[in-house]
């Protein structure tokens, strides 16, 4: 269905700001008079946050505010959150009463953190879903590790952001006498998407350190200062760290943006909501005929699909289809090991942690709209943390890093 709008500057809305939605916004035009709605002021680049458990970043170096952001693309911010989206009648009304109608929308409001309904765990454990989370996390560590008593730490989830997380706390405090720390998963293995031997190398390398795994094992109850696993036994935990992934958002299914509860919006390949022909969906919310890893890269490429797509729809020509493109997985064990998933082969080496610290330094400054005395001191700000110098030729070619050498083939 084509629609093709009269209007000399169609309205297009996008609920939720971060990589999908700005990315949209930034590829829109001015011809358009978008709309951008989000709660929360400021852009975080997730895929790092972990590095604030350690703080070997500070929530500066990866927030930048999304107002700018939006501004700088020529567009209207509103730091509001869609309370209700009448989709039949291309209308959203936010929390404070605001209302947007608009000709076209885009829906990227990622995913919830998703606690498995465990009793206790979403009042009592920490997430690990923003640069808030772990900031806390960061403090909290820092300040408890100060008084020299004994603490003990359960990571829930041995995904990328458990054991992304489990690395930073062993960076900074894993020979640090009385730390006690517990990884519980119901998988067999962490980092259950890769080859097997990555689990055998991410426990071989906490071989001599205050690290136990509880594998295959599902969490019952958290309570405060224990945690409570389905076989019954109890593991101490002064802070309990839930890393547990994405679920969809309640409100999908309130705004008839999904058919049932736990769905994600459907979409078809040139990320059309099924239901609403002027609607699209990107980045985590979309829920595609052949599900994609939830990704900050996709979630980019969806946010430009989806922006050329209106731009297309204005003017009544075919819709392209969105192409996921292949990338390697990056998984920074703090400064243990590296880890490189990609679809042909999997490596690991402590040096590949420059491709990780490569993917920020390149990505970050194409959202950070900030004139050229702000920006280059923010990125003098980002060099200095970083291992940047070696890091850049390397960010996106995997075959250039196996001939760097120095690195071993996982199986
Ligand atoms: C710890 C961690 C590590 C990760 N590591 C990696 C990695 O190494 N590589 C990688 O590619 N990806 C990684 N990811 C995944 C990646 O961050 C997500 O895939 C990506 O953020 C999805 O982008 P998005 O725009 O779809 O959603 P999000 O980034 O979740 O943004 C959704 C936005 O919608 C807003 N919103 C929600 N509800 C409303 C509403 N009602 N009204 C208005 N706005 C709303 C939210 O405030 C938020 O800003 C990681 C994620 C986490 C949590």
């Amino acid at each position: 269905m084509h629609i093709i709008t009269s209007k000399k500057r169609p309205r297009v809305l996008i609920v939720g700001a971060n990589f999908g939605g700005l990315s949209a916004a930034k590829a829109l035009p001015k011809g358009f008079q978008v709309t951008v709605l989000d709660p929360w002021p400021y852009f975080e680049f997730l895929p790092n946050i972990h590095e604030l458990v350690s703080q070997i970043k500070k929530p500066g170096q990866i927030r930048i505010s999304r107002r700018k952001i939006v501004e700088a693309a020529g567009h209207r911010f509103l730091q509001e959150k869609a309370a209700y989206w009448l989709p039949r009648e291309n209308y959203v009304k936010t929390e404070n009463g605001t209302e947007v109608p608009y000709d076209f929308a885009i829906c990227a409001i990622g995913g919830a953190a998703n606690f498995f309904n465990a009793p206790g765990a979403e009042e009592i454990a920490v997430g690990f879903k923003s640069v808030e989370d772990c900031h806390a996390i960061g403090k909290t560590l820092a300040m408890r590790m100060d008084s020299g008593k004994p603490f003990s730490i359960a990571i829930v989830g041995g995904g990328i952001e458990g054991v992304e997380a489990l690395g930073e706390v062993l960076r900074r405090y894993g020979k640090r006498p009385g730390i006690d720390i517990h990884l519980i998963d119901g998988n067999n293995r962490v980092l259950g998407f890769g080859p097997p031997g990555l689990h055998e190398m991410v426990v071989d390398r906490c071989r001599n350190l205050p690290v136990s795994f509880h594998m295959g094992r599902s969490v019952r109850k958290v309570s405060t200062g224990t945690l409570e696993l389905a076989d019954g036994e109890t593991i101490p935990a002064d802070m309990t760290i839930w890393t547990g992934g994405v679920k969809p958002r309640g409100e999908l299914l309130a705004w008839g943006l999904a058919r049932e509860s736990g769905e994600w919006a459907p979409v078809n390949d040139s990320l059309r909501s099924i239901e609403h022909p002027n609607l699209f969906v990107v980045g985590d919310t979309a829920g595609l005929n052949k599900p994609l890893a939830k990704q900050a890269y996709h979630a980019m490429d969806m946010g430009k699909c989806a922006a050329r797509n209106i731009i297309r729809l204005s003017k009544g020509k075919k819709l392209t289809s969105f192409k996921p493109s292949p990338k390697p997985t990056l998984i920074t064990f703090g400064n243990l090991d590296t880890y490189l998933v990609a679809d042909s082969f999997s490596l690991a080496g402590p040096a590949l942690s420059f491709a990780k610290e490569a993917v920020y330094q390149t990505v970050m400054p194409q959202f950070d709209p900030g004139w050229k005395t702000g920006r280059a001191v923010r990125a003098a700000a980002r060099l200095t943390s970083g291992i940047w110098g070696k890091a850049l030729p390397y960010a996106l070619s995997p075959k250039e890093l196996i001939c760097l050498g120095n690195f071993r083939v996982i199986r």
